[in-house]
Order: C-alpha cells, then structure tokens, then sequence
C-alpha cells in the first residue's frame, strides 16, 4: 500500500486524485491532506479517507471546522502546515498540487526526507528549478509530472535511450483568444479569459493559459524536469489538444501521447508507472476527430510567452513567476485589464534584471522583494 501525502487536496488536481485514489483504494492510502482554506470541502474528504494528519493553510478556519467529529485526525492550522504533512515519517509519495510557488518549502522538506514526489505546482521549478533539479539528481528523487503535456513527454521517454533524445515538442491549446486579434485583446472580460475552450481547471492556471504564459512556464518547467537546453524546446499551438505533447529522436521520429483532454490519464500515470490501470476516458475515435492542427504562436499577441522565453535564456524565471502570480491575482481580483498583465511582468523583469540567484536563500529573498515590487507598481 503507497501511503500519500496531497497538498492542494480542495483544488481541481487534488480532487482528482482522490478520485483515482477512490477508484484503486487497494494500492493508495491516503496519509495526509492538506489544503488552503475551503474546509467544507476538506471536512467531507477526511470523512472519507480519514488520513492521520490534515493540515489547513489558513489559521482564521480553526473554528469553522468540527475537529472532534474526526477522533482518527490530527489537525494542524498555519503557513507550516504543508511542511509537516510531507515529514510524516510513513508516507511514501508527496503529491504537490498547490497553486503557484508557496508549495516550495514542502517540496525541498520532500527532498530532504527521501520521498517520491509526483508535482502538479509547475511554478516551484519556474522559482527555482537549477537548485530542485540539483538536489533531486544528488539524492536520486523519484520526480514525476502530473502536468499534462510534461506527463505525455515523460511517456513519450519511456523505453529510448535519453542520450538519442532530439528535441521535445510542447502542445498548446491556444486558450480562450486563439482566434482573437491583438486589438479584440483590449477589450476582453475576465469572464472570457475564464471561460477555457478545452480544459476545466483552477483559475491561476487558466488565466495563465488565455496569455500564454502557461506555456512559457512549461518550457522553463520541460527544462529543468528532463534536463534539457533552451533550443531543445519548442512549442506548438494544436487546438484540438488531442496530442498532448511530442518527444524527436536523432531519427527525427517522433513520439506522441494521444487521448481525449483529461488530466485523468497524467494524474492516474503519475501514480501508477510503470503500470497503467484502466481510466473512465474514452478511446479516440479518429474518424470522428478528422483533423489535427498545428499553427505557430503568435508572439505579439501573446506577449508572456515571448518573457517566459526571455526569462530562462536570461535566469529570470523566478522574477517572471513571482510577479505573474501577483499580477494575475490582481486580474482575478478585477482590478486589471487583461492586456496589463504582460505589462507588469515585463515591468518587473526589467526592475530585477541584474539579480543573481546562488542558493535557497536567495529565492526565498528575491522572491518577496519582487512580489513586494510588483504589488507597489499595481496600487
Ligand atoms: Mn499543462
């Protein structure tokens, strides 16, 4: 029995594998949950799971949830909560599904205890990605994406020899605005950034997605993940988002994961492999499906992937991550228009361009001074 700490278990990712975890309640455990704020939700999933610890980010819920009721859970509140699910001494596997960085301190606390971990939380490898990937290769941390396109590349490498490995090919749905010109940009609501033609997820991820920057933290994230340079990456639009990402050999074949758009299959691979079990995802029906497109990325409407490119080829990932997850939390508070986003990043990538970041420390650092930053240049 795989015993599991989740962090994010209330977000889209984190109740997602619950449900595989439901589903092969024979193989899983889980250990530990933990999870930002929405206890109504958290109370009926230690109900069901009745985990050892269940941990809650924000301390003002202390009272708004029935501890007694739960005689088989330790609860703990605060910003450490994360932390001490992960150092649980019997817990084999730490799934990291928070949104944005903050899960980083859980991640190196996984490190250091040896776990395997299966990461959703691409922002923790776009903040600090050279010093995590360092640390998993010295320890020989079992890393695993859960991520739909770097889960198809991790697919996609099994069974060839890494050393013959050409390039790797990121897909794109193109969002919400594929269709739209860089002047329609202007004038779109937060509603129609929201409103995600392909996929349904958590709202960070999908107003990333409507700029592109999504993409962007996916090379920077493919980078670090699988160890490769900057001009081994490159990305495609493919709106169908039925090939979920492409890997080139010194051939030049190319290997693909194909299936309907589901986080079900990555989410349910990330837990399984080697193995595969059975989903509730339908087979492709390719006679139905007809067509597959590919179209370039339009860089002057998508102005965040071009940063994002600019970022890692300039070891800027941690200020383009820090103040995107400060702008877009703004954009979702309504209080920017959507072309501004690309705006503040750049603003703050240029404030910080002359930053070097050597250890944890510096991370650590530099990532409050450029949320501080970013929040001052907004009000
Ligand atoms: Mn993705």
């Amino acid at each position: 029995m795989e015993k599991i700490a989740l962090l994010g278990c209330t977000g889209s990712i984190g109740t997602q594998v619950l449900n595989v975890v439901r589903r092969y309640s024979d193989k899983f455990k889980i250990e530990a949950l933990a999870a930002g704020s929405n206890v109504g939700l958290l109370d009926k999933q230690v109900e069901e799971f009745k985990p050892s610890f269940c941990g809650i980010n924000d301390y003002n819920k202390k009272d708004s949830l029935n501890i007694k009721k739960h005689s088989h859970t330790k609860f703990e509140f605060g910003a450490d909560v994360l932390k001490t699910a992960v150092s649980i001494q019997n817990i084999d596997t730490v799934i990291i599904a928070v949104a944005g960085m903050c899960g980083l301190n859980a991640m190196l606390e996984a490190i250091k205890c040896n776990k395997k971990i299966l990461l959703a939380s691409k922002e923790i490898l776009v903040g600090a990605g050279n010093l995590i990937a360092k640390l998993v290769k010295e320890k020989n941390i079992r890393l695993i994406p859960i991520d739909s396109e770097h889960s198809a590349i991790f697919q996609c490498l099994q069974g060839n020899n890494r050393e013959q490995l050409k390039r790797i090919i990121l897909t794109a749905s193109g969002g919400p605005f594929l269709n739209k010109s860089i002047e329609d940009l202007q004038n779109v609501s937060l509603e129609d950034t929201l409103n995600h033609p392909k996929w349904n997820m958590g709202k960070k991820i999908t107003v990333d997605s409507a700029t592109l920057m999504n993409k962007g933290l996916e090379v920077i994230e493919a980078k670090w993940l699988f160890d490769l340079e900057p001009d081994q990456i490159d990305c495609i639009i493919h709106p169908q988002s039925i090939i979920h990402s492409m890997v080139e050999y010194a051939d030049s074949s190319v290997i693909c994961q194909m299936s309907y758009p589901t986080m079900e299959i990555s989410i349910q691979y990330a837990l399984s492999c080697p193995e595969r079990f059975n989903t509730q995802v339908k087979s492709l029906d390719f006679a139905k499906i007809k067509n597959l497109e590919f179209i370039e990325i339009d860089k002057n409407k998508f102005p965040c992937f071009n940063l994002a490119i600019e970022a890692l080829k300039n070891n800027l990932t941690l200020v383009l991550n820090s103040s995107n997850e400060v702008v877009v939390e703004k954009y979702l508070n309504g209080k920017l228009k959507f072309t501004d986003i690309s705006k503040y990043v750049e603003c703050s990538l240029n404030k910080f361009h002359k930053i070097i970041i050597d250890t944890m420390d510096d991370v650590f650092y530099y990532d409050q001074e450029v949320r501080q930053y970013t929040d001052s240049i907004i009000k």
